[in-house]
């Protein structure tokens, strides 16, 4: 296995694009398959009901990164995804590589038009102030254009009791042990204060604070609390409209972590719902009815349980993940038509290969189903209602 992601592009192989129907080559995936196999993906899917090439779909999803779990691998890059819908580009977390994917896959940052973040777990969110820190200015002209709205958690207001054997737990920031997304900004602002004092003086770096909107949603009217109540039933949250897309939120149960927030966005094209990290819930299957893309969580319990893992692991898998097999009756009990799995855990395909991941979910969606790989794209329109 080779140590260096970057000396490896993830590409999917001809079968693996044709099996979800709806996968298309990404730029990079392209450019590095052979030129027959590159000829033959351009052509119908299977059941010519999807063509494929990134330039047919006017919405597309390029997955940037496929990992679950803050543990790199030289498989995949950290969760995130990008929501292209004609030139405008939405970014849904920012793991580890996402910026170098969000490059990779041929995006552009004056396109990015707003961020989404589902909670603060550091595999949703390590790459996510390097888009400040990295894409502010450019010799060629590709840099954010201000403002740009970035939605996600506020303070947590408070840390639950641990789970598992009780041993001392380090408080890291002891006057804020739960910051939020705008202390997340500011701090690291800070903290990189020499880069952008500097850089404004060598290259006309413009003022950092001026690029995005922080929006950290408020959950204070669901009765919801960091300790005992952290997803409790509840409507839908209307988040964000720009005329091309619309964004919901819901509260999903992942664990102990607080908020944590699934993303429904209307397009012009089809519904597309981002599971976030998740146990198996009633508010996100509520929450994806109909959708024509679910792009979701799995994980292979079985695959730990083998290895010995210990209990707390395993309990923080089954109540803050969701087995593959339970990731299937979502998909069918919502009655979606295309079920993309993200977020993969464990990530790297020698512990659980792509069929692996594809019979587990197959136990129960019948669906379109897609098994996760960097920089494939996936093109979204409105699925033929089937009855599940
Ligand atoms: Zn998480």
């Amino acid at each position: 296995m080779p140590t260096d992601p970057e000396s490896r592009p993830a590409v999917p192989s001809r079968r693996r694009l044709l099996q979800g129907g709806a996968v298309a080559t990404g730029a990079a995936a392209a450019a590095a398959l052979a030129p027959a196999a590159a000829a033959h993906a351009a052509g119908p899917a299977s059941g010519g009901r999807w063509p494929l090439g990134k330039g047919r779909f006017r919405t597309r999803l390029v997955l940037l990164g496929t990992a679950g779990g803050p543990v790199p691998n030289a498989d995949r890059f950290g969760i995130s995804t990008a929501l292209v819908v004609g030139d405008r580009t939405y970014l849904f977390d920012a793991g580890r590589g996402s910026v170098s994917q969000y490059v990779r896959a041929g995006l552009e940052f004056k396109r990015l038009r707003g961020m989404f973040v589902t909670h603060l777990h550091a595999d949703h969110t390590a790459d996510l102030f390097q888009y400040l820190l990295l894409g502010l200015v450019s010799p060629d002209g590709d840099a954010l254009v201000p403002p740009i709205d970035l939605y996600g958690p506020g303070r947590a207001g408070a840390l639950p009791p641990q789970w598992g054997k009780p041993r001392p737990t380090p408080n890291v920031n002891p006057d804020n042990p739960t910051p939020g997304l705008k202390d997340l900004f500011a701090d690291s602002l800070d903290g990189f204060a020499y880069h952008f004092n500097i850089l404004g003086r060598e290259a006309n770096m413009p003022d950092p604070s001026k690029f995005l909107r922080i929006h950290e949603i408020d959950v204070s009217g669901t009765g919801a609390n960091p300790i005992d109540d952290l997803a409790p039933k509840m409507a839908p949250i209307k988040l964000f409209s720009d005329g091309t897309i619309t964004v919901e939120t819901i509260l999903v149960s992942h664990g102990l972590v607080f908020p944590a927030f699934a993303y429904r966005v209307t397009t012009p094209d089809g519904v597309v719902v981002f599971s976030g990290d998740t146990g198996y819930n009633e508010n996100l299957i509520a929450f994806s009815r109909g959708a024509d893309v679910l792009v979701h969580e799995a994980v292979s319990v079985g695959y730990y349980k083998d290895k010995g893992s210990d209990e707390a692991f395993i309990k923080h898998l089954e109540e803050g993940h969701t087995d593959v097999v339970k990731v299937g009756e979502v998909a069918a009990r919502a009655g979606v038509g295309t079920l993309v799995l993200s977020h993969l855990g464990p990530a790297r395909s020698d512990m659980v290969s792509d069929r692996e991941w594809r019979k587990g979910a197959r136990t129960h969606f019948k669906g379109d189903l897609v098994v996760g790989r960097d920089l494939m794209n996936i093109g979204v329109r409105h699925h033929r209602h089937h009855n599940h």
